[in-house]
């Protein structure tokens, strides 16, 4: 101490206490002065006011004047400190308080022990400042590390991650684990732009997601909503007080109730378009900043750019693996299939076979259209080849004018050229359109079969490319690579032709089976059932000649002579029979298929002078069902000229009953083998009864084939079951027949009635 300090007087005491105390005056921090044990304040220098909110005479008032302000959270672990200070240990600590205006401060307070002669602990004296700049900084750089370690934790994954969901789920879990955030998800805009669905998210209680939704096109308040603000605008939407919440935000009361303040929702910007939108949560009050925005705004673009890197990749994969014009698999993707079908053949020995078909002449198609026609013959062609074949990815484009089809689990030559027959004569049925013109599409078709005609993917095609150069080459329209298969399928083409001839020749007849109403047992209408009249065979079943006749499109003519015929040999029964006899007419998927189907229909009524009201169609169950919104409008069209419609073998599809009560049917047949097994087996028996009570909800008829026996009609009875047909009331009867047994039959209801 200098000279002039040294006190040594009351008086040179006094002038120090003084200047000490103007020295205090000047000072930013708190000097203070306490008594121990007594907690007297000796001193506080004015700067208290502006420290504690409090003046230096209010907390010289006593100690509890500054304990009082200690923030909740912090206020023991201070007292105890203070507690040991009184002991004798350094006073160094930093605390929160709040001020009597409500304000949060961060304060550092170092005070010294002064002690008597006996070393007891008699006052202490220190300083106490105002820090919480300095602490905000420290935070804010601790927020700005926390943030950039979950930018390069993005980094990294950006550059491992190859999978989409992946990519988000992993963003939004470091998001939350290091960057500190409460929760974190990231919806992506689906494709038309209205709805963004969660595509990931982290710190969400599990059952949470359901209000992860962003309807950015169907909320009248969307300007409320960060999320949809960050898409609509592209840019970031920062929300730093929570604290408002509006009725029709979900999310942002989930939120708040969670104790979240801040938001943030960074729009995700995938080539020059925004794709989704990642939104995070922070506890603090304003937590996002203009460093934090740039940081995390940096951070969707990494995911962004990933995203972007993902699709592309995507989108070279599927160049890899589809033809772009037509969107099928290319030949690339076909043999991968094609190997993995082989491998299950293999293991059930089953046959696969493998068609290559190829469009004749479309060279002239390019050459008279010019090459746009011919891309659009070739979309249409792709698109009706995909209806048509029961499994979309069997089929392939390999060339610019060939197609490749797979078929599995295959019997025999018959069976393989059916089902190609099926897919293509069904996908060239119809005309192409071009310019206004017709015109007509023919294929030819090479077949190769696995095992005999090759053990892997190259051989079997190699193969049947063989086959298919010399079916060119001979015209024929389908060849296989074993010749004795195309002996086989000669046969087919024979019968082929000779149905050709039957149809020339008239030697199809009908065959006419009653129905009879399960109550009155009066008969209320026939089935017309076709037979072939086959000069050397005899009688031949439809079973045996129909589906030709669906492939050949034959069925076309004789479905409308059908109607024709059915319709004119019952106008002489109608009068014998004396009430309303209905007849009906079995209409195959090929004829409904037909975009005329509808005036083919009423081309065959008209000119017989005789009411559409009389007549029945039945349509099978699989065939309405499929294309259904097509065939509502056909099944109307043909209700309206006043023609009823029946479901027929149902039962044995697919179809739903909420499909069923769109189609404006009046009908429904049970297959003939729910009838058959019914008696007894009582899964059967539920199914009969369960469509009967539902189809009479519909306001349907319910009729059963097949019926054989006493019991079964006896049970249909007890069912509610309107109508019956089966061989217990008759056998499809040829027209010669019919006459006689209306008559008969009318006797015998008569008497049972009676
Ligand atoms: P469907 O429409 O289900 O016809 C019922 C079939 O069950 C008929 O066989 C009939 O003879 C037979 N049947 C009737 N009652 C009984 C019975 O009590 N027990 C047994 N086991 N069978 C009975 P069919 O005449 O051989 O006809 C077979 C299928 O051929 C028909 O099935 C129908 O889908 C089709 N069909 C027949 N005529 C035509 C036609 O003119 N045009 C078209 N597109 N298809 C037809
Ligand atoms: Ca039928
Ligand atoms: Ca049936």
């Amino acid at each position: 101490m200098t000279e002039e300090l040294k006190p040594s007087t009351e008086a040179q005491l006094d002038e120090l206490r003084d200047r000490v105390r103007a020295i205090a005056t000047t000072l930013p921090d708190v000097v203070f002065s306490i008594a121990v044990p007594s907690h007297k304040i000796n001193y506080v220098s004015p700067a208290a006011e502006a420290v504690f909110g409090k003046t230096d005479e209010q907390i010289s008032r006593g100690f509890s004047e500054w304990s009082d302000l200690l923030h909740p959270d912090d206020r023991s672990r201070v007292l105890e400190e203070w507690d040991r200070a009184t002991h004798g240990a350094p006073f160094e600590t930093e605390y929160r308080i709040v001020t009597p205006h409500g304000a949060v401060r961060w304060i550092q307070t170092k005070g010294r022990c002064a002690t008597d002669e006996g070393g007891a602990v008699v006052r202490i004296d220190g300083m106490a400042r105002d820090v919480t700049e300095r602490r905000e900084q420290e935070e804010r750089i601790a927020h700005l590390t926390r943030i950039r370690s979950v930018l390069s934790g993005i980094n990294s994954i950006t550059v491992r991650v190859r999978e989409r969901e992946e990519l988000l789920r992993e963003a939004c879990r470091i998001a939350v684990e290091q960057g500190g955030f409460g929760m974190v998800w990231i919806g992506l805009l689906d494709a038309d732009g209205r709805d963004v669905k969660v595509a990931a998210h982290h710190g969400f209680a599990p059952d949470v997601p359901g209000e992860l939704q962003l309807p950015v096109g169907n909320v009248t308040d969307i300007r409320n909503r960060a999320g949809c603000r960050a898409i609509l605008d592209g840019i970031p939407i920062v929300d730093n007080d929570l604290a408002e919440v509006s009725p029709d935000n979900p999310l942002r009361r989930l939120a708040v109730g969670r104790g979240y303040r801040s938001v943030i929702a960074l729009p995700l910007i995938a080539a020059g378009a925004t794709t989704g939108v990642m939104i995070m949560y922070a506890r603090e009050v304003g937590f996002f900043n203009a460093d934090e925005v740039k940081l995390l705004s940096d951070l969707a673009g990494d995911i962004s750019l990933a995203l972007e890197h993902i699709g592309h990749e995507e989108r070279l994969k599927y160049l890899a693996n589809y033809d772009p014009l037509t969107g099928l698999p290319n030949r690339a993707l076909m043999h991968e299939r094609l190997t993995q079908r082989l491998a299950a053949a293999r293991q059930k020995q089953a046959h696969t076979a493998v068609a290559v078909a190829d469009i004749k002449r479309f060279r002239l198609v390019n050459e008279t259209f010019g090459r746009h026609a011919g891309d659009e013959v070739l979309r249409e062609l792709a698109q009706r080849l995909r209806t048509h074949s029961p499994e979309p990815l069997d089929l392939a484009r390999v060339s610019p004018d060939t197609f490749a089809l797979v078929l599995t689990d295959t019997r025999d030559a018959a069976d393989i050229a059916t089902r190609l027959e099926r897919c293509l004569g069904g996908a060239l049925a119809a005309p192409f359109l071009i310019d206004g013109k017709e015109i007509r599409i023919a294929m030819t078709t090479g077949v190769a079969v696995f095992p005999p005609d090759g053990n892997d993917a190259d051989v079997l095609f190699r193969n049947a490319e063989a086959a298919l150069k010399r079916a060119k080459k001979a015209g024929d329209r389908i060849l296989f690579y074993h010749p004795e298969m195309n002996a086989r399928v000669a046969e087919t083409l024979i019968l082929e032709n000779r149905l050709r001839q039957a149809i020339e020749e008239e030697q199809f007849v009908l065959h006419y089976q009653p129905k009879i109403s399960a109550v009155s047992g009066r008969i209320t209408g026939l089935e017309a059932l076709i037979r072939w009249l086959d000069p050397v065979a005899g009688v031949v079943p439809p079973g045996k000649f129909i589906p030709i006749l669906e492939e050949t499109g034959m069925i076309l003519d004789v479905g409308a002579w059908a109607i024709r015929k059915a319709l004119t040999e019952s106008r002489n029964w109608r009068l014998t029979h004396g009430g309303p006899l209905r007849i009906a007419v079995n209409v195959s998927a090929i004829q409904l298929r037909q975009r005329d189907f509808v005036d083919t229909v009423k081309r065959s009524i008209d000119g017989l002078g005789i009411a559409a009201a009389h007549l029945d169609l039945e349509l099978t169950e699989s065939m309405v069902m499929e294309g259904i919104e097509e065939n509502v409008q056909k099944v109307q069209a043909v209700r309206d000229m006043g023609v009823n419609v029946a479901v027929d073998d149902f039962g044995t599809g697919y179809s739903s009953l909420a499909y069923l009560a769109k189609l404006p049917v009046n009908a429904l047949k049970i297959d003939r083998t729910f009838v058959d097994t019914m008696t007894r087996n009582p899964h059967s028996m539920t199914l009969v009864s369960t469509i009967i009570s539902l189809a009479h909800a519909l306001d349907l008829k319910v009729i059963a084939e097949g019926v054989e026996s006493e019991e079964q009609a006896k049970l249909l009875r007890l069912l509610k079951c309107d109508e019956l047909q089966g061989y217990l009331i008759s056998k499809p009867l040829a027209p010669g027949e019919i006459q006689d047994f209306l008559i008969s039959a009318g006797t015998q209801a008569d008497r049972r009635s009676a």
